[in-house]
């Protein structure tokens, strides 16, 4: 799709020059700016009150030193991020994310997509995201206390519960969690809902850590039911294994799938008559192996290397759930080329612009992420009601709340979809819908 719009196409060539090298980041605001075309040739508006030109532009960049110390009593340095990107209907809200590939343009696109995302939940929720270059695998428990602690000594000057309240994502489970939670609490001495994600015995939501991929195959479900198809009976390939994939999976299966498919980084295990997920669960949740020992424990299934092979498996939906730009236009027409009739994204922007082009094109119903996996930042929303109240609700009715409010998120995509003359198309769905209400508050409140 090419942006036609001179005023849209001025200000993605400037994001680019003045982001210079810092493609995922380029790629995000392309997807957003191309889907919201339609809206300002309709609201010129925005135009002058500067909403799109201060969108792009982070409110601000937090970048700092985190050191700790190893087991061997060496020093180390890793590098810290808060990007605090727009709070315009609420605190910044967004996720830590613990991995070597981590950089400014990383957390600057999530940071981004975050706006969109939390604005789609309906709940009072501005958009953030952080994180660290720091590679917690392989690490003793040690050794992730001292970082955490490290990087929360730095964090906490920047965040609160009515300013930002960060959460988990790749790297960053209730472990972590905890272990910066408690360095907050010794520093500032207060105990509040700084953080979500937490354990369920110090102020952690019931079902939060189910949100998230739940939350992926309530919406998809919706599609699906749309389309007049179904999870039930269908084969489906989950990749990572993780947080997202490890949830979506427990859902798809409850709602009648097989899954066939899992994977990490390294490669996947396939297991055709339906993956073992306690198995799964223990391998990765209790013992932090990697996906291949699977295969030690299931003589049927078998393990193959390079985890972008995954979309080879013959499946009927397809739910990546593992990193950014891990699905690219190879898989996609692998999994054309199998029959594939859907795909959910339960990871942040995993699907690479060609890939989504080629999979609408080809009649597969597609689900972006913004909106897919929006039930992890809800329910963390939830978390943070839960601390204001100092109450608890039961695990059936933070699930029942959150599948609520999934069901109203697919219904303002579709909505907006069909509203700006593309019906069907969740994507710009999406964009427009989580734009909107943030561009009124801005709006509203002055944008300068
Ligand atoms: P986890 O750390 O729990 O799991 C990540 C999984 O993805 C692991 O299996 C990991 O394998 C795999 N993975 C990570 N990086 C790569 C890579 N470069 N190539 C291939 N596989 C990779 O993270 P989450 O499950 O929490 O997050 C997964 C995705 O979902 C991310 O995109 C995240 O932003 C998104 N997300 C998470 C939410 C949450 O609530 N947790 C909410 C919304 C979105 P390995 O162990 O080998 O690294």
């Amino acid at each position: 799709m090419a942006i036609t719009n001179e005023y849209i196409k001025n200000l993605l060539c400037e994001v680019k020059e003045r982001n210079p090298g810092e493609s995922e980041f380029h790629q995000a605001v392309e997807e957003v700016l191309e889907c919201l075309e339609p809206v300002i040739e309709k609201h010129p508006e925005y135009i002058n009150a500067g909403v799109l030109a201060n969108l792009v532009e982070p409110d601000r960049i937090i970048k700092f030193r985190v050191p700790w110390v190893d087991d061997s009593g060496t020093v180390r340095v890793n590098r810290g991020y808060r990007i605090q990107f727009n709070n315009a209907i609420g605190p910044y809200k967004g996720g830590l994310r613990f991995h070597p590939s981590v950089n400014e343009s990383i957390i600057k696109f999530l940071g981004f997509e975050q706006i969109f995302k939390n604005s789609l939940t309906g709940l009072p929720l501005g958009g953030a995201k952080g994180g660290s270059d720091f590679d917690p695998k392989g690490k003793s428990d040690g050794e992730i206390m001292r970082f955490c602690q490290s990087f929360m000594t730095e964090l906490c000057k920047y965040i609160g519960a009515d300013v930002d309240v960060p959460a988990g994502d790749i790297g960053v489970g209730a472990r972590e969690i905890g272990y910066m939670f408690g360095q907050y609490k010794r520093i500032r001495g207060e105990f509040t809902g700084v953080l979500t994600g937490k354990g369920i015995t110090y102020g952690g939501s019931l079902a939060r850590k189910e949100a998230t991929g739940f939350g992926l195959c309530y919406f998809t479900d919706e599609m699906l039911h749309e389309a007049g198809k179904t999870f039930d009976g269908a084969r489906v390939v989950i990749s990572g294994s993780g947080n997202v994939a490890i949830y979506a999976a427990q859902k798809a299966i409850e709602l009648g799938a097989t899954v066939v498919a899992m994977s990490d980084s390294d490669g996947y295990a396939y297991d055709e008559n339906g993956i073992d997920l306690e198995l799964v669960k223990n391998i990765k949740e209790i013992r932090r192996e990697r996906i291949s020992e699977y295969t030690s424990e299931r003589d049927e299934a078998t393990y193959r290397v390079g985890s972008k092979n995954i979309w080879t498996v013959p499946c009927d939906i397809a739910l990546p759930c593992a990193t950014q730009n891990e699905l690219d236009l190879g898989g996609a027409r692998a999994l054309v080329g199998n029959g594939c009739f859907a795909v959910a994204e339960g990871a942040n922007m995993p699907t690479t612009p060609d890939a989504i082009a080629y999979l609408m094109a080809n009649g597969v119903l597609f689900a972006p992420a913004k909106a897919a996996n929006a039930g992890g930042v809800a329910t963390s929303g939830l978390e943070m009601a839960q601390n204001s109240m100092r109450y608890s609700w039961s695990f059936d009715e933070v699930d029942s709340k959150l599948h609520e409010i999934v069901k109203n998120i697919y219904k303002s995509c579709s909505d907006a979809a069909r509203v700006y003359g593309k019906e069907g198309d969740l994507v710009m769905g999406a964009n427009i819908a989580g734009f909107l209400k943030v561009a009124e508050a801005m709006r509203s409140q002055g944008a300068v």
